[in-house]
This record gives structure tokens, sequence and C-alpha cells, in this order.
């Protein structure tokens, strides 16, 4: 049983730390540092602490396992990390430096992604890290999976390869490199926010190209079947690590928040390391370009940063963001929007998937037209040495190891319309097995995990050594947002 703040809690918080680092929720910064990816997840703390030092963060963190209190460790907030008492905020932790004998940067966890990328730019230019793919996402939290463009080519930014060792705050308030314990920095590789608060990380940064073609090509609704199976081709030939792509099935127009009645769209969005040439290429993406009624949008050679940018600015046409005065939405303003996201694995792309996950689509929309303006369907169609350069399924804690492709799924609506969220995660435990046939119960990554997943299925013969690291440093299971890996015993 958890309690509520009290004058006690608040008195305690003030010895810990100092005025400036207590957030208050009549306090500017209050609604940057507990907003949330999906707006249904926001528990309105009643409090957010920023710690800015190692020391403060130490009592801060020992104080909230040792009490009843409901708190939540957030980085960039794409995880939709929230509770009712007091949000504790890493924002403070955001050094950066990079060593280029060794290639290896050390980064501060409460920073973005976004941050990362302009760092690495600016201090070792024709350098990137393997982070992820829009700008906000929030190092802390993403840290134990990564999946980035640049995983085609060097596997996940969690793999031991790349993320070399991070440093702990323990639940007792202790502080190390997880690499003092090999076990703690295996759970840390898939394993979530469930040992420790990570304060930074020493991750490798590789030498890439600088001239990544990065374009979309829209598609009308009766070129779905060839697209389907164009895709389903696609993802069939040998792995070449510089090609990759992600289809969209959504109302990219936002209809719904115009009051129209949704219609899908459905895009490639194209990533050619090789340049603009390869990209038009028989080797590149000739194929799609092919297709009857393709819409090529404009084509840009840009750095990895500018990659994963451009996607945190693209348009969306949004009503809610015009009436602000800003001409469209951004894929930002959909943080805060009602939705529960969900994301499956395969390792098969069949022919037919993209008219199921558009059946699926309509479906979802016919139990009620409001989830029009955040349902949608992206399929991440991945080469072989994203999940295939870990060293074997137990040299993580996510066990993967061959070819596979991610089907990210979300129910949403926006903020003013009515959601439910049991309705909206009952259509997404049932989506995998209507859109992918051979679909398993452990066929999930560790992201977005909701109660109809089965952790033992999706971490497999890793689970029992998971569940005794959470037992050895957090053992009162108090790291339990996100997913929650269950301490072996509860002790009192
Ligand atoms: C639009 C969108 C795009 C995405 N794209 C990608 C992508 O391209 N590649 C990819 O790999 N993932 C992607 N993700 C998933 C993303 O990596 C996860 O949602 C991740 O958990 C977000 O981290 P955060 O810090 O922003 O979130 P938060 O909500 O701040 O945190 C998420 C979880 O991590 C824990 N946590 C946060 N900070 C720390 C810390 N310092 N120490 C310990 N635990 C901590 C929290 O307690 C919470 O359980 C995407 C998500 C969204 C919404």
């Amino acid at each position: 049983m958890t309690m509520m703040l009290s004058e006690k809690h608040i008195s305690a918080v003030h010895k810990i730390l100092t005025v400036g680092e207590i957030i208050e929720p009549s306090s500017p910064e209050y609604g940057s540092q507990k907003m949330v990816w999906s707006g249904q997840k926001d528990r309105h703390p009643r409090l957010v602490l920023k710690p800015r030092s190692l020391p403060a963060l130490q009592k801060t963190v020992k104080y909230l396992c040792e009490s009843d209190l409901d708190f939540a460790v957030r980085s960039g907030g794409a995880g939709s990390s929230s509770a009712s008492d007091i949000i504790l905020t890493m924002s403070a932790f955001n050094g950066f430096h990079f060593d280029r004998n060794t290639e290896i940067a050390t980064v501060g966890a409460g920073q973005t992604w976004g941050d990362i990328d302009r760092k690495i730019e600016e201090s070792a230019p024709g350098y990137a890290g393997v982070g992820v793919r829009v700008p906000f996402i929030g190092v802390g939290g993403s840290l134990s999976f990564c999946v980035s463009w640049i995983s085609n080519n060097f596997g996940m930014g969690s793999d031991p390869q790349n993320l070399l060792d991070a440093r702990i705050v323990l639940p007792d308030g202790r502080e190390l490199w997880a690499s003092e314990d090999p076990g703690l920095l295996w759970a840390l590789r898939g394993g979530g926010g469930n040992f420790g608060v990570i304060t930074e990380a020493k991750i490798k940064v590789h030498p890439f190209t600088s001239n990544i073609c990065c374009f979309t090509i829209r598609f009308p609704d009766y070129a779905l079947p060839a697209v389907s199976e164009a895709v389903s081709a696609f993802s069939k030939r040998p792995s070449e690590p510089k090609v990759a792509m992600h289809v969209f099935l959504m109302d990219l127009e936002q209809r719904t928040l115009r009051g129209e009645a949704p219609k899908p769209c459905l895009e490639l969005l194209i990533y050619d390391a090789y340049g603009k040439e390869h990209a038009q290429s028989e080797d590149g993406f000739k194929w799609a370009l092919d297709i009857d009624g393709a819409m090529v949008g404009p084509m840009s050679s840009v750095t990895l940063r500018q990659m994963n940018e451009s996607q945190g600015k693209r348009n969306f046409q949004c009503k809610r963001v015009v009436a602000k005065g800003e001409p469209a939405a951004k894929l930002r303003s959909y943080m805060g929007m009602n939705g529960c996201l969900s994301t499956a694995i395969t390792d098969n792309i069949d022919r037919g998937i993209l008219i199921r996950g558009k059946k699926w689509w309509e479906q979802v929309i016919a139990t009620n037209p409001f989830l029009g303006a955040n349902t949608y369907m992206i399929l991440e169609v991945m080469q072989e040495a994203v999940f295939a350069s870990s060293g074997g399924r137990g040299a993580t804690a996510w066990p993967h190891d061959s070819r596979g492709h991610i089907l990210q799924l979300c129910v949403g609506s926006a903020a003013e319309n009515g959601f439910s969220e049991e309705l909206a995660l009952d259509l997404l435990r049932k989506a995998p097995a209507e859109i992918l046939p051979c679909h398993r119960p452990g066929d999930y990554i560790p992201l977005f995990i909701h109660e109809f997943h089965d952790l033992s299925q999706i971490f497999g013969q890793n689970y029992e050594r998971l569940r005794e690291i959470k037992t050895k440093y957090d053992p009162h299971g108090r790291l339990n947002k996100g997913f929650f890996i269950p301490p072996l015993k509860t002790c009192q």
C-alpha cells in the first residue's frame, strides 16, 4: 500500500534537497518535467524532484525507496513514467564527454537522444551513436533497449559492444558503475529501470556517413496490395545494413482532429546510408518508386542527427496546434494524447501483412471514430544486425539473436475525447494474432509492456536470472514503473 504525500514527507524532502531542486505544481517547470507520452498515464504528481548532484540524488533515491510513497523515475517521459506522489526527474544529469582515442562517449542519462546526437556531431563530426530514431526520447528510459537506424550496422544500443557501462544509484543509495557487477550490467541490457537509477553511461560511438538519403513515399488506397507484396519481398532480400524503412498506416492528415472521418494513409519512410543515387537504384528502393501511384516526397542528404530530427519535426496537420498559432503539429505534439502502445516482433513479413494491418485499423476505428486521432501501425523493416549482434540469447537480459522486424501499434485518441484504456488494451492484446499469423506470446520487445504481456515468455531462459538480480538490488520492488520484474521473495 502506498501513502499519500504528507507534510511529514515534504519536510523530509526539504532536508535532502535545496528549494531549487523541488518543483511544485505552481512552478513554470512543473508541466514539462512531468509530461508523459500517453496522456492518460499522467498521475499529476504532488511534487517533482530534480536533484542536481550525485550525493543529492543518492539521498533522494534512498529516501523514496525506504518510504511508502508512489514515485517514478523520469528521463524523457516518452515511456510515460508517472506517479501520484513524486516524480524524480533526471534532467540535471546532462553531462557529455567524448574520447576520440577510444571512440567512447560518456553521456548523462537525464538528457534526450536529440541532445546526444547534437553533442556528438559538434565534438566528433563524422561519428554517430546507437541511440533511437526520434530526438525527444530520454537516454535513461531507453538505454536498456535502443534501436537506431544505425542498429542496422551495429546492433542495439544496449548490446555489449555499444552500451559499455552505466553508473547507477541503487535503491539503498549506494552508487556504482554496473561493470563492478557483470550480472547487473547484463540485467541493464533489456531489463528496464528495475535495478536502480542510471546517472550516466559509456557508449561506443562509431564513424558513420553524413550522407544518408531520407525521404517518404505515399501511396493511394488502390496500391495497398502491391505495396504489401513489395514490402514483403524487400524484407526477404539478403541483409544489407545500410538500407531500412518504416511503413506507416495512420491518418497522417489528422482528419479526426479536423472533425472529419479518419482515413489511413500508407507511407514508406526510406533510409539509405549509401546516398541518393543508391536509394533510387535497383539495389535501393526503385521497386517502391515504381509502384503505380507512388507520391515521392523531397529527398534529402542528411546526417543521422538530421534524420532523427526530421522525424521529430515532421508535420502532421492538426487543428489543435494550428489554433495555438503554429502552422502544423509536429510528431512531438502527439505527446500528451491518450494512447496505449504495444510493440510485437516478427521474423516474417508476408505479402498480406499490410492488408491485414489496414483491416485491423478499420476495425479499431469502427469501435470509436475518435480513435482515428492516435491509432496507427508502423512496421519497422530491419536488417539482420539489429537483433543478431548481441552475442547470443544469453548475452543480454532480453534474448535476441536473429533477424526481426518490429510491429508498433497504438490505439488512442486526442486528450479532449473520451478514451477507454481497457478497450485499447483489449484491442492491442488481440492485434498481433490478427496481423501476424505466426505470432507467439513471447514475440514482443521489452518496451510498452502491459498486463496482458507475459514477461516470462518475453525474457524466456533469462527470466529467472533477471528476477534474482532484481531481488539482490531492489528486494522490495520499489522501482516498479515501466515494466516490473517481481523480486523472487518479498522481504519484510
Ligand atoms: C514516439 C516514440 C518513438 C520511439 N522511438 C524509439 C526508437 O526509435 N528506438 C527505441 O529504441 N525506442 C523508441 N521508443 C521507445 C522509447 O525508447 C521508450 O519509450 C523509453 O522507455 C523512453 O525513455 P524516456 O526516458 O523518454 O521515458 P520515461 O518515461 O522517462 O522512462 C521510461 C521508463 O524508464 C525508467 N527510467 C527513466 N529514466 C531512468 C533512469 N535514469 N534510470 C533508470 N530508469 C529510468 C522509468 O522509470 C520508466 O519506467 C519510442 C517511443 C516513442 C513514444
